[in-house]
């Protein structure tokens, strides 16, 4: 059963995978050719790396994955030697199906938290990449009940217009451990870009042939927007939202400016920190 969906400004079809779970049958949609699978791997283990080097995932916990097949996805594992998302390396990321099986894993493990993905990735066709991290910022912000609002414009407009959009909030501040409690968070998210979960920490997608990297971004953009809204807590103020006549003069830069630029940024802050991949 297909629904169409339209939350947040924007539309894009969700699967409501009830009968295909009942009949087993596959999901998903074609292999995305623009990156070959080493490619992918290493643009996986630098972003986990820039999530960690950016204060978004602050030790052990956090991992994105990319769709490569109708039913399989490269996702950052634990390996037997695991040192944390900042020391990601190629090796960690590993081809798994969306149950988590796969010749490949050798002693690597999947994450616990592998439903969050593999029931994104069933729902959304549209959707390619997904980041899951645990931002402190975010965590703060949640906690002390700070809603995230469009406060700022062209400081970063992506970020203002996400929380022009309005960030979904899913409740529960359980481990994402079991597809149903996966499902639970895609029908909280429905198909914004970008989730918070309470006590617990973000969701964000991506699409296209640069999915990771605007998966990423948006982690970045949701990040910054927390911070933001804890500074202004703490600092007792209550800023207006944007005007309507201000949000009329916030233009698109396009993701080439919005996503790869920031995204080269980043992969050139690991490099002068000496934290870039080979
Ligand atoms: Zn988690």
């Amino acid at each position: 059963m297909l629904a169409r969906l339209t939350i947040y400004g924007l539309t894009e079809k969700i699967i409501i995978p009830i009968a295909q779970i009942a009949s087993g049958e596959p999901y998903g949609v074609p292999p995305r050719p623009e990156m070959t699978a080493p490619q992918l791997r290493r643009t996986i283990a630098t972003a986990c790396r820039i999530l960690a080097n950016a204060g978004l995932a602050e030790d052990i916990l956090g991992h994105v994955s990319a769709r490569v097949g109708t039913d399989t996805i490269l996702v950052r594992c634990r390996g037997p030697r695991e040192q944390g998302l900042l020391l990601t390396l190629d090796e960690d990321v590993r081809q798994v199906d969306l149950d988590g099986r796969g010749d490949e894993l050798e002693s690597w493990s999947v994450p616990t938290e592998l439903p969050i993905h593999a029931e994104i990735l069933r729902a959304r066709p549209a959707v390619d990449a997904v980041v899951h991290c645990h931002p402190p910022a975010v965590l703060a912000a949640a906690l002390a009940g700070v809603e995230l609002r469009p406060v700022f414009g062209a400081y970063n407009i992506p970020a203002a217009r996400m929380a022009l959009d309005g960030i979904p909030v899913y409740p529960r501040k359980i481990l994402v451990r079991r597809p149903e409690l996966g499902r639970e968070l895609v029908a909280a998210m429905g198909v914004a870009p970008v989730c918070v979960l309470s006590g617990h920490g973000i969701v964000t997608v991506g699409s296209g042939p640069h999915a990771v990297e605007q998966a990423v971004v948006r982690a970045l953009n949701l990040g910054l927007l927390a911070r933001v809204g804890v500074e202004q807590a703490r600092l007792g103020g209550r800023p207006a939202d944007l005007t309507p006549e201000d949000i009329a003069e916030l233009p698109d830069l396009g993701a080439a400016f919005n996503d790869l630029n920031l995204w080269r940024h980043h992969v050139a802050r690991l490099r002068l920190t000496g934290l870039e991949l080979d």
